[in-house]
């Protein structure tokens, strides 16, 4: 038995197919972006798909499941993301279903990694955790009494929209002051700029444009301005989550994406402020952890891990 995880992103699309244990044994990436119908996005995944289930006909597919960013797991649809080629609501289970026959399963990215994590990876048995992916934007997905919390729409797990600087920054939502605007790669960039105005030797200063990845390297290297950079971002992160754990008591909240991969420079003031914040039943209590899975790997398996 297998299942087939697709990971629908803004600029790439993961395909690959997965066995009981959580091996990928096949993948794939197709460029999201070109594909401006939808449809010729699907066939361009069959086609990719076809020739590999042909060669493990004598097994059976459990089904295919599909994280992507707004994906809706009650409609199974993607409704109006921001990132992606087709805008308005796009029935992209419904259209899977139809050519291959199989359950399909669609959740967003965030809620993907969730499972996958869960199943195979730093959350392996833990019935209360939350994972927030600190890419592009700053997706979450919250797990609860075992369960993907998905609400009342299919919508829940917003934390990057949570408002964390009243009247601060002009998020992609069209409001201000959200968490992603903070601690997203691009947020982090952007405090890099306010920040290195108050140190002129800073050697971010030769490095622009800035990347997250330059901050790292020179938060590595002892850079003044690097270390408050990320002081900053752990800070607005760390007290957030001090606010998130009070709604769902986690065991622990996994760090993913590309600002964790900055270890402890994020890592730390981020567990330092939210233990100063938190409500003291939690000090200390609340572990902070990495992904346990390839970065690579993640959304495919949790995508798999959907029809497991
Ligand atoms: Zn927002």
């Amino acid at each position: 038995m297998y299942s087939i995880g697709i990971d629908v992103g803004g600029t790439t699309t993961k395909i690959g197919l997965v066995d009981e244990d959580g091996k990928i044994f096949k993948q794939d990436i197709i460029d999201t972006s070109t594909y401006v119908d939808i449809n010729d996005f699907v066939d361009a995944i069959e086609q990719t798909l076809r020739p590999w289930m042909q060669e493990r006909s004598h097994l059976a597919c459990k089904g295919i499941g599909i994280g992507a960013p707004n994906g809706n797991f009650y409609t199974g649809s993607i409704e109006f993301a921001p990132n992606l080629p087709w805008k308005g609501v796009v029935p992209l289970a419904d259209l899977f279903e139809t050519k291959f026959k199989l359950p399909v399963i669609i959740t967003n990215d965030a809620n993907a990694a969730a499972i996958g994590e869960m199943r195979y990876g730093a959350a392996k048995g833990m019935n209360n955790f939350i994972i927030i992916t600190l890419g592009t934007g700053v997706g979450s997905g919250f797990v609860a009494n075992g369960g993907i919390i998905y609400g009342h729409d299919g919508a829940a797990g917003e934390l990057g929209h949570v408002i964390v600087q009243p009247n601060g920054r002009l998020c992609g939502c069209g409001r201000n002051g959200c968490l992603e605007t903070y601690t997203s790669a691009t947020g982090i960039v952007k405090t890099a700029l306010e920040v290195i105005q108050k140190y002129p030797s800073s050697i971010l200063n030769q490095k622009l444009p800035l990347s997250s990845k330059e901050i790292f390297e020179a938060a590595k290297e002892g850079d003044q301005a690097a270390l408050e950079i990320f002081e900053t971002t752990g800070k607005i992160l760390g007290e957030c989550l001090a606010n998130t754990v009070a709604i769902t008591s986690p065991e622990a909240i996994i760090l993913f994406g590309g600002l964790a991969r900055a270890g402890h420079f994020i890592f730390e003031p981020t567990e330092r402020h939210m233990n100063t914040n938190v409500l003291r039943i939690w000090n200390n209590k609340i572990k902070l952890l990495p992904s346990m899975l390839p970065e690579n790997d993640v959304a495919i398996l949790g995508a798999a891990a959907l029809v497991v």
